[in-house]
């Protein structure tokens, strides 16, 4: 056995909408074995993990495992099985698996197990495949020393107690979290503007400069003195003299401690006699450089945590086990109002005073108590309320979440994405957009070249200064990582058609509409879908019933709008050149698409449709429809603006087009915006990658065969293909549609095959380039 590739879904997946480890496994010589084949392998693997029969149940009932071994089964789903019960062992716990084999390819398998912690999900999966192995082909297998790493793997990683803590608050409050690295405790709360951090218990809103104070015991006395809080009157000194003086300034008995009060040792209390402070001063300099004398304050110290401006519990201190007797009840109204006075003018949001007194159910100044120290991210355990207390008073009530909006489906995505971009940037709100160009942050590109992945989607949920998000989310991005974000407010998918078939597990059209559902299956606000499109229409059955459906058309009479309209819902449609907006009672009209600069005079139906699904997703989003109208009337789509997309060029008289077409639909709809500009002839440029299908390139030459009156075909990116390879299947498939005859042309070279295109066109004709890569090859060309 081998594993051929492996990689991490870090967020909602075609799988599960849980993080999940994908390998693809190649059984090798145990291909076709069952585990009822195997004489010993059950008996043995249960031997080895008796765990393993009871609690995971994959048909629902205790023990299902044990009984699936016996009845049969391959070895690729006993791995995944293995790896969900080493994880539960290890203490990262995980309970989602499934097992497929790879079409076309027997023996491999693609195994995906749900994860706690991404640094043990790895080695239990390998070791899943060593003990399958080795018990397959009856060899022992030594688990115990190999656990015992996955157990110190897990307990390194784990979330320390404290954060946990916090996290289980957040949680709570529905705000997204992303641990920053794996190798500390370090996480995000919420996203752009609304992000904060924390790390234990301590927040992005803890000030260094209040954490340097509360390091410093005397600084601390001081400034609280001057608050006029309650202190153990105390001064730094250098040496033993000097300690022993100002223990006879202060009065015996004192305490004696480091002036850094991150030192918790070093600490002497209740010293009398010269000898015993010249002691307890040798004591506490091991520990520290200076080091501190006050008065010794009588009674029992108390641990009182303050977080988001109130005392959220208090307990008896004790340094021998830590967890103290909670005492939270007891605390007087004054004592809490000193503990939050003395939080805040050292300046901490979250902090632990130390309090030195008799009776903790008595007012300080009524037994001459103290606070004797105030310390910075201090430990909560494993305090629920805690966590509460400061995530409220971190997140202050907010959820921590953006507006997002996830665009997806197989064209039109840039466009629609950078077309509702704009019309939100122009409403005010500071914009971060993934795209195929790239991400932009606040009108500023941060990055070039196709970020439609996970990645680029972080990028922009992380940054700082983004108020709004609208990404663009490819079916790559999908299948290779899972999606960034656990939820988005308003998922789109604009459209199913073939493209990328055969590639990453996605063979048919229906598995693709699978991996584009995973956007609006995780939109928690609503759900824009094409209703002339069944595969979108399919999708909204799966959609959570509190998330609405707003559809889109270009048909008024679609039978699927009209029926969602006569229930309630909203739609926006496209009618007598208009974009209407509508629910049940009210149509109305926003836009004529002639406003409309990328619609090109009511000519590019397909920009128009993209415009209808824009719409609709900004008026799920809250937008208004003037806000919608400044927008789809001032977005343009150039060579600047966005590039390759319908990019109208008059060169000497000649209409040219230049588009990023490369599938079937994209051709049919560029062609027919093509055909509509002029009565001349139409003659097109044209290219597909090599990594498609044979049967989809056919395709593209039947599709464009029938469009184009003249048909050059380049090449432009051979991907595992001889170079050439596909330029012959398009023009196989075009020949299917037009004979053979001299309308079809073979230019390789994408600047000859430009060269060829012109000297076809005469005056009144349109030429169609379409270009995957940049504008350059075609200017170039001009150029020339
Ligand atoms: P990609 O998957 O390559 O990122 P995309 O989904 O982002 O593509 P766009 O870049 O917006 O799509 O559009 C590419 C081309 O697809 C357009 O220039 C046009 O030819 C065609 N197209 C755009 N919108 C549609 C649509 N709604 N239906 C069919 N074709 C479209
Ligand atoms: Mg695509
Ligand atoms: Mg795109």
């Amino acid at each position: 056995m081998h594993i051929l590739e492996q990689r991490f879904l870090r967020g909602p997946n075609i799988h599960a909408a849980t993080p999940c480890i994908l390998s693809v496994l190649d059984l090798d010589d145990l291909y076709g074995v069952s585990t009822r084949d195997l004489p010993h392998f059950n008996d043995a693997l249960l031997d080895l993990l008796p765990s393993l029969a009871d609690y995971l149940v994959p048909t629902g009932q205790p023990g299902g495992f044990a009984q699936r071994l016996r009845e049969g089964t391959y070895l690729a789903r006993a791995i995944e099985h293995v790896t969900l019960g080493l994880q539960c062992l290890a203490g990262a716990p995980a309970a989602f698996g499934r097992t497929r084999p790879v079409t076309g390819s027997p023996g491999q398998y693609r195994i995906v197990c749900a994860y706690l912690l991404e640094k043990v999900a790895q080695p239990a999966f390998a070791l899943a495949v060593d003990i399958v192995d080795a018990l397959a082909h009856g060899r022992p297998f030594d688990l115990a020393p190999r656990l015992d790493e996955l157990r110190a793997l897990a307990d390194h990683y784990a979330v320390d107690a404290n954060t946990a803590a916090v996290l289980v608050a957040a949680h709570e409050r529905n705000i997204p979290v992303q641990r920053i690295t794996e190798d500390a405790n370090l996480f995000q709360l919420g996203w752009g503007v609304k992000q904060k951090r924390i790390q234990a218990t301590l927040t992005g809103d803890t000030a260094t400069i209040a954490v340097r104070i509360a390091g410093d015991r005397q600084l601390t006395r001081r400034l609280l003195d001057e608050a006029g809080i309650p202190v153990a009157a105390g001064e730094a000194v250098a040496t033993a003299d000097e300690a022993q003086r100002v223990a006879r300034n202060l009065g015996t008995p004192v305490t004696v401690k480091p002036l850094d009060a991150e030192q918790a040792d070093g600490v002497t209390v209740a010293c009398r006699t010269d000898a015993e402070i010249e002691q307890a001063y040798a004591h506490a300099r091991k520990f520290g450089r200076q080091v501190v004398v006050a008065r010794h304050v009588e009674g029992e110290q108390y641990r009182v945590l303050v977080a988001g401006r109130k005392v959220v519990e208090a307990a008896l201190s004790r340094s021998a086990d830590g967890a103290g007797d909670d005492v939270t009840d007891l605390l007087p109204e004054s004592t809490r109002r000193l503990c939050v006075r003395a939080a805040a003018k050292i300046g901490l949001d979250v902090a632990g005073i130390d309090i030195v007194c008799r009776d903790i159910a008595v007012p300080l100044a009524d037994q001459g108590g103290a606070i004797v120290g105030v310390s910075a991210a201090p430990g909560i355990g494993a305090s629920r309320a805690a966590g509460d207390a400061i995530i409220d008073g971190l997140m202050g009530g907010s959820d921590g979440r953006i507006p997002l909006i996830a665009c997806t489906g197989t064209n039109g995505k840039t466009t629609t994405t950078l077309l509702m971009a704009h019309a939100v940037r122009l409403a005010g709100r500071v914009m971060g957009v993934t795209s195929t160009h790239g991400v932009t942050i606040a009108g500023k590109e941060v990055t070039k070249g196709d970020c439609t992945g996970y990645w680029s989607a972080r990028t922009v949920l992380a940054s700082p200064d983004v108020e709004f998000a609208i990404l663009e989310t490819a079916r790559g991005g999908i299948l290779k990582r899972g999606l960034a974000f656990d939820r988005c407010d308003i998922g789109m998918v604009l459209n199913v058609s073939p493209d990328h078939l055969g590639l990453d597990g996605v063979d048919t059209i229906e598995d693709l509409a699978q991996v584009k559902a995973v956007v609006p299956l995780s939109a928690s606000r609503a759900v824009v879908l094409n209703a002339e499109d069944p595969l979108c229409v399919a999708m909204a059955r799966r959609v959570h019933p509190d998330v609405e459906i707003v559809y889109f058309s270009m048909e008024a009479d679609n039978p699927v709008l009209l029926r969602h309209l006569e229930e309630g819902g909203r739609a926006v449609y496209f009618q007598d050149n208009s974009i209407v907006v509508a629910d049940a009672t009210y149509h109305q009209e926003l836009l004529r698409v002639e406003a409309m600069p990328i619609a090109f005079g009511g000519r590019a139906r397909y920009n128009i449709a993209n415009g209808l699904a824009a719409t609709a997703a900004l008026m799920a989003a809250g937008m208004s429809n003037l806000q919608i109208a400044t927008g789809l009337s001032t977005f343009v789509s150039d060579g600047k603006t966005n590039p390759l997309r319908t990019n109208v060029f008059d060169v000497r008289g000649l209409t040219v087009i230049v588009d990023y077409a490369h599938n079937p639909a994209a051709y049919a709809a560029l062609a027919e915006m093509a055909r509509s500009l002029l009565p001349g002839q139409l003659v097109g440029i044209v290219t597909a990658p090599g990594d498609r299908r044979d049967e989809d390139l056919l395709e593209v030459g039947r599709v464009c065969a029938g469009r184009f009156d003249e048909l050059v075909v380049y090449e432009s990116s051979s991907r595992g293909r001889a170079y050439g390879g596909a330029v012959d299947l398009i023009l196989q498939g075009a020949e299917d549609v037009v004979g053979k005859t001299d309308t079809l042309h073979r230019e390789l070279d994408a600047g000859a095959a430009i060269r060829l295109g012109l000297s076809l066109c005469r005056r009144g004709d349109v030429l169609v380039f379409a270009c995957g890569t940049s504008l350059d090859v075609f200017v170039e060309a001009i150029r020339a």
